[in-house]
């Protein structure tokens, strides 16, 4: 029998809270870990993104704070991106409001004074990237003294950044009696050092089935011509509510959602060289449909969530076949069906054959031009 949160040991008004917005039964990872985390053990949870580990260590966070009734933060979440700040906190508000606590998020590339400003008005929970969060300890805009619980939420990311000699300075400056809970989707490497380091018997959880697979997608393989490009994506995406499509230089982004706009395609660009408030734009626009073409880099789409992605075009091959399988990861997403396209190059043929053996997808690569018919009929609208 599933727990309810309830049976989980969340608190009512957090119950009350998810539900309001449509949040009622416990996604697997929080299956797992909510009973340890709220039960204060250090717990280490191998989780994707899209698994619901926001609310399996966001639970745990708020409902401590609220507990703990401090004058200063009393819960620190540390993320790689500000992309992913922004969402953990956008995700925990309705919960800091049920249980009257505050949220702030902090995060690189935006105004300092204005995030000091929000620390010093009222803060329980912290939500930030490694980066700034030492700046402001630097310019000491806030304390650590009271915290709690700490959050390492994508671990495996903060590491492949090479975030983690600032991590463990700041894991170092926790001094308080606390309870760590690290979420990742790798456990190996440096993320180890830190679960050795930084937890105190933890106790693993794994959710295994929500690894991308190749089934519950359609996968098309097509050979175009540089000319032609842009136009074929542009017949593919057209029945598509909501698209992404992949490419492996920011120029190419750049480029793409250009010649998606002359060709009458609403695109926006997620890439590392926008500033904050383009990328912010961005997201909104393609989750609020204004958009329906999200053109993005590798980098730049780790951590973003989007909905009801119907389809996913691999613009340039992908680099090997984690990236296809973590690109395309992002449609079929909740039992739902994806499409996922593959364009080539005559002289990229060959990669895509090797990611096709390695994938178990070895399927013909197809030579089309953009006026063919089939192109905008891959996805059912
Ligand atoms: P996350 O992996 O934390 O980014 O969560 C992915 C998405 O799933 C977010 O939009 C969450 O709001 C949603 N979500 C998380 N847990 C649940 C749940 N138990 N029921 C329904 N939706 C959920």
């Amino acid at each position: 029998m599933e727990k309810t949160f309830g049976d989980l040991g969340v608190a009512t008004p957090i119950v009350e809270a998810l539900a309001a917005r449509g949040v009622e039964y416990p996604f697997a990872i929080q299956q797992l870990t909510l009973e340890d985390s709220l039960a204060g053990k250090d717990v280490c949870g191998k989780a994707e993104t899209g698994s619901g580990k926001t609310l399996a260590f966001g639970v745990p966070a708020v409902q401590k704070i609220a507990a703990q009734n401090s004058e200063s933060i009393g819960g620190l979440i540390l993320v790689p991106t500000r992309e992913l700040a922004t969402q953990v906190h956008e995700q925990l508000e309705d919960l800091c409001n049920a249980m009257d606590i505050k949220s702030v998020c902090v995060y690189g590339g935006a105004n300092i004074e204005k995030q000091i400003d929000k620390l010093n008005a009222k803060a329980d929970l912290l939500v930030a990237t490694p980066g700034r969060l030492i700046d402001l300890l630097e310019r000491e805009a806030l304390s650590l003294a009271d915290i709690s619980i700490v959050i390492l939420d994508e671990a495996d990311r903060m590491a492949d950044m090479g975030f983690m000699p600032q991590v463990e300075w700041l894991l170092r400056k926790v001094e308080s009696d606390h309870q760590t809970l690290l979420f990742s989707a790798t456990l190996d490497g440096a993320v180890d050092i830190l679960v050795n380091r930084y937890q105190t018997d933890p106790v693993f959880h794994e959710v295994v089935s929500e690894e991308p697979t190749v089934e519950g997608m359609t996968h098309h393989f097509y050979a175009v011509h540089e000319m032609d490009k842009a136009k074929v994506i542009a017949a593919i995406v057209e029945p598509a509510a909501r698209s992404i499509v992949f490419c492996n230089t920011k120029r190419n982004c750049d480029r793409l959602t250009k010649e998606l706009e002359n060709l009458d395609v609403e695109a926006v660009t997620i890439h590392g060289d926008l500033r904050q408030r383009h990328r912010e734009t961005a997201i909104k626009k393609i989750s609020e449909g204004t958009a329906k073409v999200m053109v993005a880099t590798d980098v730049a789409a780790r951590g973003i969530h989007v909905d009801d992605v119907q389809l996913v075009v691999h613009f340039d091959p992908p680099e090997d076949h984690k990236t296809y399988l973590h690109r395309s990861g992002r449609t079929a997403r909740a039992g739902h069906t994806g499409v996922v396209v593959t364009l080539s190059l005559w002289d990229e043929e060959l990669t895509t054959k090797r990611l096709q053996k390695r994938l178990n997808l070895e399927q013909d690569i197809k030579k089309v031009f953009s006026n063919n018919p089939e192109l905008g009929s891959l996805v059912a609208d």
